[in-house]
């Protein structure tokens, strides 16, 4: 068994960091991903509990005011936080934790844990970006424009990350993401 890890894996919505990280369950078995606490309301297919888990803003409030939230953060008018405990028993039962997070929550888990390791996931370009957030066609437009100026914040602080991703061509990035995570887990083993 190895030792846990903690993994922020961060990039603009559209990025493909759903896909990316699907993907490397598949490849790295011991890894296990985190389901965040959201005010955003569920899209289509979205399953409560597997996802995210929706509730209220009251709700959301109360559990950082619990302090049962690792970290949180308000992108694009929706809260967004890790549930404590669950990160630290999957930790603590050796597992690679995954948390898909802004990179606002990314620096906070930075400052309480130094030694998490900040991948981000870049898209190929911003055309490219706002090309995939309009075919998959979840928001409407003022959201997209919403998502492609957060994007442009999320792009100017990826040098601040320990690694850099392109996500271009799907099969390549899963590659280069499950080696990056093994690497860490082997040498804190
Ligand atoms: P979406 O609404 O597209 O599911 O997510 C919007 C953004 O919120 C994405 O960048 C996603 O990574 C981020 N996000 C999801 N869960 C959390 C969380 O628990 N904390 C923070 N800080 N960001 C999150």
């Amino acid at each position: 068994m190895r030792t846990g890890n903690l993994f922020v894996i961060s990039g603009p919505s559209g990025a493909g960091k759903g896909t990316l990280v699907a993907r490397l369950l598949e490849e790295v078995p011991d890894t296990w991903i985190s389901v965040s606490a959201t005010t955003r309301k569920p899209r289509n297919g979205e399953v409560d509990g597997k996802h995210y888990y929706f509730m209220s803003r009251q709700q959301f409030q109360k559990l950082a005011q619990d302090d049962e939230l690792l970290e949180w953060a308000e992108y694009s008018g929706n809260l967004y936080g890790t549930p404590r405990k669950s990160v630290e028993d999957h930790m603590a039962e050796g597992k690679q934790v995954i948390l898909e997070i802004d990179v606002q929550g990314g620096f906070q888990i930075r400052e309480k844990l130094p030694e998490a390791h900040l991948v981000f996931i870049e898209p190929p370009s911003l055309d490219e970006l706002e090309r995939r957030l309009v075919n998959r066609g979840t928001e409407d437009a003022q959201a997209i424009e919403r998502r492609l100026s957060a994007a442009k914040m999320e792009l100017s602080r990826k040098d601040e990350y320990d690694f850099v991703l392109v996500n271009d061509d799907l099969d390549v990035a899963v590659q280069q993401l499950a080696a990056y995570v093994n690497e860490q887990a082997e040498m804190t083993k």
